[in-house]
């Protein structure tokens, strides 16, 4: 039942800056009491049934009983304690596990706190093993139509100059090589014809695995990451996957890379790494990459060190959701939900003005040809009782992992009732 918000939030509500948000003209935004499993409780009263999983970050639920008690058991051990000189167990054993969870060269875990750092790291990880060797001028990158990176200066540089949302930036930031993904011959040959012009001066081909995620939930196939590893090697380029999105079971392995059966130099981690509890990231490069920086010379150390990085309670929370990984059955249940959102969302494409519907793993989307309204249709989820959060022409499902088949067919019903209501 819906009561009266609270005193925090309308005194609170004109000093808060949103993102993405128009605040001109932005809907008020949903004030959240708590959050269990998949409902989000509203300061108001009301529950919402949440199809996105908080940015696709909480893949076991809100406020998982296992992720608590370790987070509140390093709480009384050591909240946080600076990285540089000084090292901790959460961490230590973070980075062994994620180390032995990723293929083999992939052993040097470097952390950060948010998805678009880690990408500012691998992105100066990838242009100093240059450097170190000598080669200055390979300063540049070549990534892809439809990516997103994270919303840092160099992360924009490499998202969608066109299509993405920082093409208002364009000609401020340094700019990048920006290809077609290769998913059939002419655009492999296109690839190719950019390689032979420009890999003399780049430093890595960097993409997100097997889905781009904020740039349009696209999905490409294994064939076209084989394809970017050959690239890559033929023409001496490092090969960086962005897993903050694919990581931890999304689209039905572990990652993306594993599935695709391609090793990355470098591969990035983050959103579901605490099970989306706190932030936290990783970049993790190959013994190649991390014996390029091992010199006589300090100037050829890494110098990146975020203060709050490796956070003893974010690691204590990343470590605890891996276990979650080893004891219960998650990527079966990702099968489950990617079997339910396809049949749950089979009736969009006989809607008018839907371009597509596609699922991949635990990851649904309706592509309409445009929204008009967005703040019309985020309202009409709510109302049918829904958190989802379309942007572009897309309306997309990333629920958690967790979530009930009752409430998964809420969701993907909810989809259904409201653009066929808009119809
Ligand atoms: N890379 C990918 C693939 C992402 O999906 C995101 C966030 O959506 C980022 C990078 C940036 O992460 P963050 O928002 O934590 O900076």
């Amino acid at each position: 039942m819906s009561q009266e918000s609270p005193d925090w939030v309308t005194r609170g509500l004109p000093h808060i800056w949103q993102p993405y948000t128009q605040m001109k003209t932005a809907a008020k935004p949903l004030a959240a009491a708590r959050a269990k499993g998949s409902r989000i409780v509203l300061a108001d009263g009301r529950e919402l049934i949440d199809g996105i999983a908080s940015w696709w970050t909480a893949c076991h639920g809100y406020n998982h009983p296992h992720i608590r008690e370790a987070v509140v058991a390093q709480l009384d051990l050591m909240p946080h304690v600076m990285f540089g000189g000084l090292v901790h167990e959460p961490a230590l054993t973070l980075a062994r596990r994620l180390a032995a969870l990723l293929p083999d060269p992939l052993e040097r875990v470097f952390f950060s706190d948010s998805g678009s750092v880690a990408i500012e790291v691998a992105m100066k990880m990838a242009v100093q093993f240059w450097l170190n060797r000598g080669e200055a001028g390979r300063t540049r990158f070549i990534s892809f139509k439809g990516g997103y990176h994270g919303d840092t200066f160099a992360a924009m540089a490499v998202c969608d100059p066109e299509e993405g949302m920082h093409s208002l930036f364009k000609g401020v930031m340094p700019e990048q090589i920006i290809a077609e993904l290769p998913v059939d011959d002419a655009r492999a040959a296109a690839l190719e014809a950019v390689l032979a012009r420009h890999a003399h001066e780049a430093a890595a081909i960097l993409v997100e695995p097997l889905a781009q995620g904020a740039g349009g939930m696209l999905f490409h196939d294994t064939a076209v990451l084989r394809a970017l590893r050959g690239a890559a090697d033929r023409h001496g380029l490092l090969l960086i996957f962005d897993e903050i999105f694919t990581g931890f079971g999304r689209t039905g392995a572990l990652f993306a890379c594993e599935e695709a059966g391609v090793t990355p130099d470098i591969l990035t981690l983050s959103k579901a790494l605490t099970g989306g509890t706190m932030g936290l990231a990783a970049t993790i490069a190959s013994t190649r990459v991390f014996e390029g920086f091992l010199s006589d010379d300090p100037r050829r150390a890494l110098m990146h060190g975020p203060t709050f990085m490796a956070n003893p309670l974010a690691c204590a929370a990343a470590n605890a959701s891996l276990d979650l990984f080893e004891r219960e059955p998650r990527l079966k249940q990702v099968a489950r939900i990617a079997a339910a959102l396809e049949a749950g969302l089979e009736p969009c494409r006989d809607l008018p003005r839907v371009r597509d519907v596609r699922v991949k793993g635990a990851i649904g989307v309706v592509e309409l040809e445009r929204i008009a309204d967005l703040n019309d249709l985020k309202r009409r989820f709510v109302e049918a009782g829904v958190f989802v959060r379309p942007f572009g022409n897309v309306v997309y499902l990333t629920p958690a992992f967790t979530i009930g088949e009752a409430d998964l067919a809420s969701l993907t019903g909810a989809i259904v009732r409201v653009l066929k209501e808009m119809a």
